[in-house]
């Protein structure tokens, strides 16, 4: 087995295909010659993908990419990359080749992704591809701000359930969080900054996930964190430190003092769990949160009045 790897890893750097390796906190483990030199990575280093990526934009090299800020751009890509087993797309380099990029995501959260240089092919049809995956990318984007929306993440529950079982563990955890008061702060500081804190508390919170988790807007100011693969206790931890995290931001540029608040509702699936239930029990924990005083966490463990506080 040894030698079949060595021989592996030697080919793989003699190979014109692209080869790399990320592990679940998006850091690369492993890249062949191709891709390090497609993407300006020195042999022993091992940075993270958004590392990779800013390093590139700023020095006008590596991935395309057509954008203005490259934050706002991060926070968008990073909510959707890495959500989905199976992914391919075309990506074109400022070298002017053009890569046909899979990226596999296994159990563990670990991403292998392997692409091919397809300079050659189709030149002619492939606005009427980029165009295709423009609009995939908008259909599941939440416009104001750029976190994923309602459809996608609804499809990542999916995914989540359907996935139940295969490894033994917890299946995973789903909670419902909702801005506090948010009508006083829109009605004292008017809808456009409510827009603002909006976009604000999606960033905070996109900048801590973990890559497996899958985070979204679903409607006015009510968000969805799914957490697959999670108990309920480490579900609830993890959204302490978002909260934490929420409680000190200042998400108005113009009122310093502004602090905002949410309140969660946390449930853990169970086997005979569909989307709808699981939401309806979230949503629970969440009213459940809400009638406790706001800004604290509820999870609900899955029985109709087995409910607990935190936060
Ligand atoms: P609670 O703590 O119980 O959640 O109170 P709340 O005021 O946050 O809840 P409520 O549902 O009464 O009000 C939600 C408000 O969110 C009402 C609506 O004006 C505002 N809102 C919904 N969507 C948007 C949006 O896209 N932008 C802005 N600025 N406000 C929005
Ligand atoms: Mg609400
Ligand atoms: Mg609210």
């Amino acid at each position: 087995m040894n030698e079949v790897l060595s021989r592996l890893v030697a080919g793989f750097d003699q190979s014109a295909i692209f080869i790399a390796l990320y592990d679940q906190f998006d850091r690369l483990r492993y890249a062949n010659a191709a891709f390090r030199s497609a993407f300006f990575i020195e042999e022993h280093e091992e940075p993270t993908w958004p590392e990779i990526m800013r390093r590139n934009f700023e020095a006008g090299r590596g991935t395309v990419l057509r954008i203005g800020n490259f934050d706002e751009w991060l926070i968008s890509t990073q909510s959707r990359r890495g959500k989905i087993a199976f992914r391919a797309y075309e990506t074109d380099l400022v070298d002017g080749r053009w890569l046909w990029m899979k990226e596999s995501v296994l159990d563990d959260g670990w991403m292998l992704c392997v692409a091919s240089d397809i300079t050659a092919l189709h030149a002619h049809t492939r606005d009427l591809r980029q165009d295709r995956d423009s609009a995939v990318k908008v259909a599941y984007t939440d416009e104001l701000t750029g976190v994923a929306n309602r459809r996608f993440v609804m499809a990542r529950i999916e995914d989540m359930l359907r996935r139940q079982g295969a490894t033994g563990g917890p299946v995973g955890c789903l909670a419902i969080l909702d801005i506090d008061n948010f009508k006083t702060i829109n009605d004292r500081y008017g809808h456009p900054a409510g827009d603002q804190i909006l976009r604000a508390l999606a960033s905070t919170i996109s900048s801590g996930l973990r890559r497996v988790d899958c985070f979204g807007r679903v409607g006015g100011e009510e968000f969805v964190l799914v957490m697959p693969r999670t108990d309920g206790n480490e579900a609830v931890l993890i959204l302490e430190r978002m909260l934490a995290r929420v409680r000190v931001s200042q998400p108005l540029k113009d009122h310093r003092d502004l602090r905002i608040t949410f309140s969660a509702g946390v449930t853990e699936a169970a086997s005979e769990d569909i989307a709808l239930s699981l939401y309806a029990r979230a949503d629970k924990a969440l009213y459940q949160a809400k009638m406790l005083g706001r800004n604290c966490i509820v999870l609900s463990a899955g029985g109709e009045e087995d409910l607990s506080a935190n936060g």
